[in-house]
């Protein structure tokens, strides 16, 4: 595939092999962009700015609906490609298609609702006879940034609202796995005036800064990993910032829960997209009484995953995006394991496939608990009471979401006031979400909130108008 400028498609000589991690056969290939490439969709971004921001609400909505209609007829194609260069099982592919195309309707009705607010002048001595209101405004340039492990969803989480904002955009898409979005994005640029939106591939480490530091993009919006948002965040001067960056979300269960009920939760939240998943549930804290009947059910249910070809619509985890990943995610397993931790199921590694694993008797300091492993891992850690869970729930640098099961809403309302995490889900695990809750966390989780609603708010600045 190729990269998009100013409605032109951009190849070069120096191309980028995408994978199938599956069985490592080229999936295809993307031009190996370079500063000049980012100059370019930048410059062309911000050339194209004015179409979009003068573009009647009304008329820009019903390219955001002709735009949702065109991607659900490709869809199968497209779920196709985020199958062959993640792995992400067909199943859960078509079901990353469905909910983009949700966030692109939701997007496409938000677009018709941007509001500014009536402000009480004469609430002050110098207001009297005085009206003012705020209009809000598109901020110009967005700059989206996505990662491999749901490439079409989260990158439409940020081009939607972009767009519905009236903004104009250029995304670079994971190395990994660009394939997807790029073909979603060629769909788009086919309604929309040139130069609205723009492509550029290659590695981050190259383009990255150069696109950061542009003095023509207005925000950046990223989602990925913490170190690279950190990288941004230092680098990004004045521009309005969304970071979506890691989590090691715990799922909390209490001796009075509906253990069915929360192994499911766990089973479902540590194993899909193979455990990549940045609301993936990467620590179980177990109160003491329960352990042993959870860690026994936990075993025999993780024992029911299928594992397989991604293509094959039965198949439930395929393999992880590539074999150094799967081989980061062995070596913290086995740390953990010649460091004390008992090994319940799983544990073993064949090229980038690595076993569901149930692990038992962790210990708060390991590796495996206190950064974010990104693998098919269900660490268990177990506590006396609730306070002990919250302390430890709260003892890592993130703070995406957390889960706790209990039937005591008292200890429920605890958890949700003492939880340092973007949101506290109650009987449910944290690796939840639907497109239009505010979504984002505290502390290393990341700034900002997305959710079509709250990430349009975020694409906007206000003007206040006075009128004397
Ligand atoms: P990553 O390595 O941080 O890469 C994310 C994106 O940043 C890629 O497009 C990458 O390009 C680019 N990049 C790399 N270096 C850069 C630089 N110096 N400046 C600017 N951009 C740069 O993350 P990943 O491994 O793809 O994704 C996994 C991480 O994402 C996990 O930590 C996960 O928790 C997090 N995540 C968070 C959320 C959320 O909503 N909070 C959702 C999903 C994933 P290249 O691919 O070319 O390196």
């Amino acid at each position: 595939m190729k990269m998009l400028i100013n409605g032109n498609l951009i190849d070069k000589n120096d191309k980028i092999a995408v994978l199938n991690p599956f069985n490592n056969e080229i999936v295809d290939h993307v031009p190996s962009g370079n500063g000049e490439d980012v100059k370019n969709a930048i410059y062309s971004a911000n050339k194209a700015k004015k179409s979009i921001r003068d573009m009647s609400s009304r008329k820009l909505s019903r390219i955001l609906y002709d735009i949702h209609q065109e991607l659900k007829e490709k869809s199968s194609e497209i779920s196709r490609l985020i199958c062959l260069e993640t792995g992400k099982p067909i199943r859960d592919s078509k079901v990353e298609m469905e909910r983009s195309l949700q966030t692109l309707l939701m997007a496409a009705e938000e677009s018709k609702r941007i509001y500014g607010e009536t402000i009480p002048m004469d609430a002050a001595i110098a207001g009297k006879k005085v009206f003012g209101f705020t209009i809000k405004i598109p901020l110009g340039v967005v700059a989206a940034i996505t990662p491999f492990n749901y490439p079409v969803n989260l990158a439409i989480h940020k081009i939607a609202p972009a767009l519905a904002a009236k903004n104009s955009v250029v995304l670079k898409p994971s190395t990994q796995a660009p394939l997807a979005a790029l073909k979603m994005v060629e769909i788009m640029d086919g309604h929309l005036p040139d130069g609205i939106i723009n492509t550029i591939t290659g590695s981050g480490n190259v383009l990255g800064d150069k696109i950061v530091t542009s003095e023509m993009v207005d925000k950046i919006s990223f989602t990925g990993s913490v170190n690279t948002g950190l990288s941004i965040a230092r680098k990004a001067g004045m521009k309005k910032l969304t970071l979506e960056l890691g989590g090691n979300d715990p799922l909390i269960v209490l001796d009075d829960a509906d253990l069915d009920a929360a192994v499911t939760a766990a089973v479902s939240g540590s194993y899909l997209n193979a455990g990549q998943v940045c609301i993936a549930v990467k620590r179980i804290i177990l109160q003491e009484k329960i352990a042993d009947q959870f860690a026994e059910e936990l075993v025999s249910q993780t024992k029911k995953i299928k594992v397989g070809d991604p293509l094959d619509p039965e198949t439930e985890m395929g393999p992880l995006i590539n074999e150094k990943a799967a081989i980061h995610v062995e070596r913290v397993v086995n740390d953990a394991v010649n460091n004390g931790a008992e090994l319940l199921w799983g544990g073993s590694r064949k090229g980038a496939f690595y076993e569901a694993t149930v692990i038992d008797h962790v210990q708060n300091e390991m590796e495996l608990v206190q950064k974010e492993t990104f693998g098919p891992v269900s660490p268990i850690i177990r506590v006396k009471d609730l306070d002990e869970a919250i302390k430890l729930a709260n003892s890592t640098p993130y703070g995406l979401q957390a889960g706790i099961f209990t039937q005591n809403i008292e200890k429920a309302k605890k958890a949700v006031r003492q939880i340092e995490a973007g949101s506290v889900l109650i009987n449910k695990q944290p690796t939840f979400r639907t497109d239009n809750m505010p979504f984002g966390g505290f502390k290393m989780s990341g700034i900002g909130k997305e959710g079509v609603k709250y990430a349009v708010e975020d694409m906007t600045r206000s003007k206040l108008v006075v009128i004397g």
